[in-house]
C-alpha cells in the first residue's frame, strides 16, 4: 500500500476475493508462474494475449506422442491410437466450434503469417482496376509486411496498393461505418479487405459481419486475422460469409510458443479449380496421397491448403487446449470474460481518474474482448511494465511508445488479479 493509492481501491480487495469464490474459473488447470516481486507467490498474468499459460494436461498429451514415436516410429503415421496422418482432423471439430465454422472449413497448419500468405495466394487476385488491399493503419506489423509483399509479388507498388484506414481525428478506433462507407465509395478498386477481428493494440472488437457484408457487396474478398479474437470472443465465420481467416494458437489458445496456426476457408470456395494454391503433398486427399502420383488430387475441404506433413509434437498441445475450450464452451467463457474485464475496467476508472493514463479500448461490451489497453501519457510504457513485473508481480505488456495492455483471460485470470493490476498501476504512476 502506498499513500498515492486510492483508499477505495484498498477496500475492494475483499470484494475481489468474494467474486473469485463465487466465480473461480479454471485457473487450477494451468501452470501459473511464480512472481519475482511483490507480495503474492504467483504472478497476476495479463499477457495471455501474447503467450497463453501452459495447461497442466499439455505435458502428458505431448509425452503420449513422444511415446508413440518411441514405440512405433514410422508406423505412428498410420497405426497409433491417434494416427498422425489424421491428427489434424482431431483439431478441426473443436477449432470449428470456436470460430463458428464447419469442420471441413478449418485446418490447423504452419504459423499465422505463413497461412495468411498461402491464403492470399488464393484470394488476393488483383485484376484491372481492382488491385487494392485494405488494412487498418494500426495493423499488426507482420500483417502489414505480408500484404505489402503480396502487392510486390504481383508487380504492384505497395504504397499505392495497400490502403491503411485510420480512425477519425481525436478517436482511437476505426468506426465500422467509416470502413463500410469507404468500401461503398471505393469498393470497385478493392481486391482484398484484410483486418484484425480484435485489434492487437487497442483491444477493439471490430464489427466483422458488417464489414464482411460491405466488402463482399463491393465485390472484394474479405479475410480476417483472428489472432486476438479466437478463444476471446464468439465468432460465426460461416454464417457471416467470411471468405477466409487465420489465427495463431499460442495466444488465447494456450498451445505453446510458435504453435501451429488455424485457418478457415468458407466452403463455397472448396473444390474450386479456378483458385490457385501453393500445393504440396499434404493438400492431396488422404485416400490417394501415398500413391505418390505426379499430379495432385486436392482434398475437397480446407485440407487442400495444407502443404507439408504436420509437426506432430507441436500439434499435441493444440489438441489439449482445444479440448479444454470444448469442455468449458465459448458462451460460458465470454460471460466470465465480460465479468472480469468489466471489473478491471471499473477499477481502472478509479486509477486513471487522477493520473495521466487513459483507457483506449472501447467501453461497450460488444466492442471489446477481454483486453484493456491503457495509454500511459508521459510515462514510458516499457519502464512501467518492468516495474509492474518486478515490484508487483503483475505481468502486462507494453507496445512502444505508450500503450500497456492488460488481458484478463477468462480461463485462468481472477478478480484478485485485476485488483492487483489496478493497485500496482496506482502505486507505480504518481498522481
Ligand atoms: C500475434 C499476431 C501475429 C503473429 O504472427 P506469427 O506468424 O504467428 O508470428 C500476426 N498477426 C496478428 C494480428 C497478431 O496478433
Amino acid at each position: 500500500m502506498t499513500t498515492s493509492e486510492p483508499a477505495n481501491l484498498a477496500a475492494v480487495e475483499a470484494e475481489a476475493r468474494r467474486r473469485d469464490a463465487a466465480d473461480p474459473g479454471h485457473r487450477h488447470l494451468f501452470h501459473v508462474p511464480p512472481a519475482q516481486g511483490g507480495a503474492h507467490p504467483e504472478v497476476a498474468y495479463f499477457a495471455g494475449n501474447s503467450l497463453g499459460l501452459q495447461p497442466r494436461a499439455t505435458e502428458a498429451d505431448l509425452a503420449a506422442e513422444l511415446e508413440t514415436w518411441r514405440r512405433l516410429a514410422v508406423e505412428g503415421w498410420f497405426e497409433s491410437e491417434r494416427p498422425w496422418t489424421r491428427y489434424h482432423e482431431l483439431l478441426a471439430g473443436p477449432s470449428a466450434r470456436l470460430v463458428g465454422a464447419r469442420p471441413t472449413e478449418v485446418v490447423v497448419m504452419n504459423t499465422l503469417t505463413v497461412d495468411l500468405h498461402l491464403l492470399m495466394v488464393s484470394f488476393y487476385r488483383p485484376a484491372g482496376e481492382r488491385t487494392r488491399i485494405v488494412i487498418e493503419d494500426n495493423a499488426f506489423p507482420s500483417d502489414s509486411y505480408a500484404v505489402r509483399s503480396q502487392a510486390r509479388f504481383h508487380g504492384l507498388d505497395p504504397d499505392r496498393t495497400v490502403v491503411r484506414l485510420r480512425p477519425r481525428d481525436g478517436e482511437e478506433t476505426l468506426r465500422a461505418e467509416d470502413v463500410t462507407a469507404y468500401l461503398a465509395a471505393e469498393g470497385d478498386t478493392v481486391a482484398l479487405v484484410l483486418l484484425g477481428g480484435v485489434n492487437y493494440l487497442t483491444g477493439e472488437l471490430v464489427d466483422i459481419p458488417a464489414i464482411t457484408a460491405a466488402g463482399r457487396a463491393a465485390g472484394a474478398v474479405v479475410g480476417w486475422d483472428l489472432a486476438h479474437a479466437v478463444g476471446n470472443v464468439p465468432l460465426a465465420l460461416h454464417d457471416w460469409d467470411v471468405d477466409f481467416a487465420a489465427w495463431c494458437t499460442y495466444k488465447y489458445l494456450n498451445s505453446g510458443p510458435g504453435s501451429p496456426a488455424g485457418l478457415f476457408v468458407h466452403d463455397r470456395h472448396h473444390g474450386r479449380s479456378d483458385l490457385p494454391r501453393f500445393e504440396g503433398w499434404w493438400g492431396n486427399e488422404l485416400a490417394t496421397r501415398f500413391q505418390m502420383a505426379p499430379v495432385s488430387r486436392p482434398a475437397a475441404t480446407a485440407d487442400a491448403w495444407q502443404v507439408s506433413c504436420q509437426p506432430l509434437l507441436a500439434m499435441a498441445p493444440v489438441r489439449t487446449s482445444l479440448e479444454l475450450f470444448d469442455s468449458v464452451g465459448m458462451p460460458a467463457l465470454r460471460e466470465r470474460s465480460l465479468r472480469l474485464t468489466g471489473w478491471l475496467a471499473e477499477l481502472l476508472d478509479l486509477v486513471t481518474a487522477d493520473r495521466p493514463l487513459t483507457v483506449v479500448t472501447p467501453r461497450e461490451n460488444h466492442r471489446r474482448g477481454c483486453q484493456i489497453s491503457v495509454r500511459t501519457g508521459g510515462v514510458g510504457a516499457a519502464e512501467l511494465t518492468r516495474r509492474l513485473r518486478y515490484e508487483h508481480g503483475v505481468i502486462a505488456d507494453s507496445r512502444e511508445p505508450d500503450i500497456v495492455r492488460f488481458a484478463p483471460v477468462p480461463l485462468y485470470s481472477t478478480h484478485h488479479d485485476c485488483w492487483r493490476a489496478a493497485t500496482a498501476l496506482a502505486a507505480t504512476v504518481d498522481v
